[in-house]
């Protein structure tokens, strides 16, 4: 790492009580139980920033199965982040098809533009925070992946873990709140693989409903494993119900995708009228849509009043 670039340091940690031999007990484990359980993808094997950038902001919102099918597409497309960054939007709107959350795809375009400038990406997760679109998660997997800094990734997988660990059963602590412990348990050795270790072990067994303690690798650390050996589906299915999510279709995001996904399938620089797409798509007040779409930059409006993408 250049002497210029200060790592990323953050607070101590606060939730988990482990002696000084269990911290690296604990680590061997899970990185032992790895070796054998690593998902693989892309993005792991050749550690590339960009690849990680374009993987990170697909994982957001989205399995990983889909992210796995589209990844190879997108980096066909735009094989380098300067081919990216050089690219239309609406190029990019098109490859992004079958993504949803479209906003994503805008982020990572003006991140991409943004590094470009840049003359490269920084190597530390909190230079990388400071670009637009890249939020803690992104950079601390960037960071790690790529440039081999210690910095903690927390996704909600590994929340849930860390939580759990701590005695938190029903996962009620925030991302900040396991930051602190997440950034001490991290292998100064191996970061990378520490963090698709973590991530790992709560995508696959300390599952949200019945994470299944009698495989997990670090159960004898964990404070929750009693109440799960006690009522494994009433504790975990408390925070499975927890909050009920809002109906999607028929939402204004609902709506919203579906202009964009009419405008993407309109031939290249062809565009339409509010009143034709309105018809097209049965929705009856439609300039209002097209104002946040405009303003979210994800559709362009002509002189001449018609609408496509930019
Ligand atoms: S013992 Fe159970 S609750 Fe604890 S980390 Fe492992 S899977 Fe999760």
């Amino acid at each position: 790492m250049p002497a210029q670039q200060k790592p990323t340091v953050r607070r101590k940690n606060s939730i988990l009580s482990l002696s000084k031999d269990e911290s690296p007990q604990l680590r061997s484990a899970l990185l032992a139980w790895h070796r054998r359980n690593a998902l693989r993808a892309p993005w792991r094997e050749t550690g590339d920033p960009y690849h990680v950038l374009v993987a990170a902001v697909m994982a957001q919102q989205t399995q990983m199965s889909r992210v796995l099918l589209k990844f190879d597409e997108f980096i066909s497309a735009f094989p380098t982040i300067e081919r990216l960054a050089g690219a239309r939007t609406a190029r990019v709107l098109r490859v992004w098809e079958g993504m949803g959350y479209n906003l994503r795809a805008l982020r990572l375009h003006r991140a991409a533009k943004l590094i470009v400038r840049m003359g490269g990406f920084p190597r530390t997760a909190t230079e990388l925070e400071q670009i637009e679109g890249i939020g803690p998660f992104t950079a601390a997997i960037i960071s790690s992946f790529a440039f081999r800094e210690p910095a903690a990734a927390v996704d909600t997988n590994v929340r849930r873990v860390i939580a759990r660990l701590s005695g938190d059963v029903d996962v009620t602590l925030t991302d900040r709140d396991v930051q602190p412990a997440a950034d001490v348990l991290i292998s100064r050795r191996a970061p990378a693989r520490w963090n698709q270790a973590i991530m790992d072990l709560g995508g696959r067994v300390c599952v949200s409903r019945s994470p299944k303690c009698d495989v997990c690798p670090i159960a004898r650390w964990c404070r929750s494993r009693a109440a799960f050996d006690k009522s494994p589906r009433k504790v975990a299915e408390r925070r499975a119900s927890y909050k009920p999510q809002p109906k999607f279709e028929g939402s204004r995001r609902y709506h919203r995708g579906r202009i964009v996904q009419a405008l993407r399938e309109l031939p290249e620089g062809r565009s339409l009228s509010p009143q034709q797409l309105g018809n097209k798509l049965g929705i009856d007040n439609i300039a209002e849509l097209l104002d946040v779409l405009e303003r979210d930059g994800l559709i362009r409006r002509l002189p001449i009043g018609r609408v496509r993408l930019p």
